[in-house]
This record gives C-alpha cells, sequence and structure tokens, in this order.
C-alpha cells in the first residue's frame, strides 16, 4: 500500500505526527472493510521508513522502505493465523504463476495438507521474543502487527499481555481488529485504543469510482458500507452468485430450497448466511419503516413480498440466523445445514406464495 485511504486523514495526522499518542501498543479497531490494516501497514511502514517527507510520508526509497515492500524488514513482523497467510501466500503464487505462465509452479502443489489453522498461536506469540529482545537491526523502532488480533487463542493473549504489562524499549505493537469485544479487557487497557473511521456515503462512493467500479452505489450498499469489501465483491465472481442467490429466494413461484441447498453445498456456509442475514435485515426493515440498507434496487420485489409477512415470525427467523452465522463455521453437514436454515425461510414466506 502506497499511502492511506482518504477518510484516514485525521487520524493519520494524530498516529504519525505525536510520538506520545501511540505509547508502546495501539489497538485499531473499526468494522470490517474499512481499511484498518492497509492504515496499519502504511503505519510500519512510515515508523521504519529512514527519510520520512516533511508531509508525514514514507520515502518509498531508503533501504527500509523497499525491504518493507519485499516483506523482508528485519524489524518488522506481521503476525497473522495461518490460514489467513496461507491464502495470501497462495494469492501471490497465483499472480505470479499467471504472470510466468510456468505450469511446473501450478502442478507442484498436490500434497494433501494439514487445513491451515485460523487461530493465532502461542507458538506464534513466543517466536516474537528474539525479536522483542533483541536491539532494531536499523537503531529505529520494531514494529509488531498483529491481525485479527481476536484470532489469539487464550494462550497467545495471556502470552502477549505479558509483554505489554513490560513493554520493552522502541518496540510498537500493534493489534487490529473488528471484533474489540472478543479481546481480553486486560489486553485492550493496556493499549492505546484508536476507533478508525468509516468514510461517509459520498466519499466511499468517490473513491469506489476512482477505482473503476462499474456500479458504486449497489457495491456498497451490498458490502454494508465497507469500501474495500465493495471493491472486493466486485472484482470476483462474487457479485454473480449473490445475485443469483437473493433471486432464487426472491422468486417464491419457483423457489425450492432443497434444490437451492445442493446447488450452494459448496459456497463457503458463513457467507451464505450473511447474504440471507441481508436479505432478511431487509425485508423487515422495509416492513417496519419503509427503509431499505443493503438491496437498494429491489424495493419493488421487496414490498409485494412483506407485505403478507408477520413481522414478527420475520423478526425471530433474524435473530435465528444469527445463531446459523456462529453454527456456519463448523457444520456437521453442508447440505443440511442449508437445507434446514432454507426449509425454514421458505415455511416463513409461504403466506407471501399463496396469491
Ligand atoms: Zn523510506
Amino acid at each position: 500500500m502506497k499511502n492511506i485511504y482518504p477518510w484516514q486523514n485525521e487520524v493519520w495526522q494524530i498516529l504519525a505526527r505525536d510520538h506520545a499518542s501511540r505509547g508502546h501498543a495501539l489497538l485499531l479497531k473499526g468494522a470490517k472493510g474499512i481499511g484498518k490494516l492497509g492504515f496499519a501497514q502504511y503505519l510500519a511502514k512510515y515508523l521504519l521508513c529512514e527519510k520520512p517527507s516533511s508531509k508525514s510520508e514514507a520515502c518509498e526509497n531508503c533501504p527500509s522502505c523497499r525491504w518493507f515492500e519485499q516483506g523482508g524488514h528485519p524489524d518488522y513482523c506481521l503476525v497473522e493465523p495461518e490460514a489467513l497467510s496461507e491464502l495470501s501466500d497462495e494469492i501471490k503464487m497465483r499472480v505470479r504463476s499467471d504472470a510466468e505462465a510456468n505450469p511446473e509452479v501450478k502442478s507442484s502443489n498436490t500434497k494433501p495438507k494439514k487445513k491451515p489453522s485460523k487461530q493465532i498461536s502461542v507458538a506464534q506469540i513466543r517466536d516474537l521474543t528474539d525479536l522483542i529482545n533483541m536491539s532494531s537491526h536499523r537503531g529505529g523502532y520494531k514494529i509488531i502487527l498483529i491481525h485479527p488480533a481476536e484470532t489469539m487463542n487464550a494462550a497467545a493473549a495471556n502470552a502477549l499481555l505479558k509483554n505489554l504489562e513490560e513493554p520493552p524499549p522502541q518496540t510498537l505493537f500493534i493489534l487490529v481488529t473488528h471484533r474489540p469485544h472478543y479481546l481480553l479487557p486486560t489486553l485492550c487497557s493496556r493499549c492505546r485504543q484508536i476507533a478508525m473511521p468509516t468514510p461517509d456515503f459520498t466519499q466511499a462512493i468517490d473513491w469506489l469510482d476512482q477505482q473503476g467500479i462499474k456500479n458504486p452505489k449497489a457495491s456498497l450498499a451490498v458490502a454494508g458500507y465497507a469500501p474495500l469489501a465493495a471493491l472486493e465483491y466486485n472484482n470476483e465472481e462474487y457479485f454473480v452468485q449473490y445475485e443469483a442467490f437473493i433471486k432464487h429466494i426472491s422468486t417464491l413461484k419457483s423457489f425450492n430450497p432443497i434444490f437451492l441447498a445442493e446447488e450452494m453445498q459448496k459456497s463457503d456456509l458463513p457467507t451464505v448466511v450473511n447474504w440471507l442475514q441481508k436479505w432478511c435485515y431487509d425485508l423487515i426493515s422495509f416492513r417496519l419503516t419503509g427503509r431499505i440498507r443493503y438491496h437498494l434496487s429491489m424495493q419493488t420485489t421487496i414490498k409485494a413480498l412483506v407485505a403478507k409477512i408477520d413481522p414478527r415470525q420475520l423478526a425471530r427467523y433474524l435473530r435465528s440466523l444469527i445463531d446459523m452465522q456462529r453454527l456456519s463455521h463448523h457444520p456437521l453437514n453442508h447440505r443440511l445445514f442449508l437445507e434446514e436454515m432454507l426449509i425454514s425461510y421458505a415455511m416463513l414466506m409461504a403466506p407471501a406464495r399463496s396469491k
């Protein structure tokens, strides 16, 4: 990342200029998809830069900036769950192998492997000991970025807490999270907490326009008003799949929960539950207040659907989806899980079907 996002200017001015405001540990918290990680990485790069500009920007040219961009800075460590770093390695690998069009790279990775962990382990925190205890290579800060901080398991969080209680010199910890309530309160209280801003609607649309997105308003709404998520959705098959799913569940005449469950069984379950949550949120919101949050272009369909639905039942179903969201991370059987969720939806919508 070469710069921060436009909506982060104010918080940048505070953290970049004022040494005291950073303390020895920062906790950057805020909604998902608003650029917290990018901000944290740019802050780390800027603080490590050996010739920062008077405008509080990293120079991009010194050895520090170059090492940082290449992912090999000796005074910097990004701690992530294995699953996340493998994912980014895989993406890098794919980009590289596509660029080189090298068939050997593609075929070499076929061994079955243990599932990568979605948690940050205590071993990962203990591995930081050398970095923490040694003096920095370049005479400046040593920076440890932990993302997403809520994925630290209890042992990892406690191990980190020890470091925060006796902060090592010249070391800055940056924790990034969109679920601060999942963190140990003692951990939070040791950090300087920074609420990361969400851009307002116009700012987000302007930014998405600059990124060349075709339909920024619709993408932004579907992404829950998080611009980076909107950009991600727009660039992938995601949007096509999402629209097909919404078309299925909103065309009640032909809606068949068993068929749809079979069709979606290979999809990422938490994502599918999230789609249904947003859809049902709009149904109930329109029924009660006449307003729609996520599916801006579907007002006519939503209006026709909810007229005959009991809002209390709708509210109950929406609440049950919160439990489904939790269960969706560890389902016993993908297809049964989807069938149960979609059959309940079909029953809920039955009055709208019989015209
Ligand atoms: Zn530099």
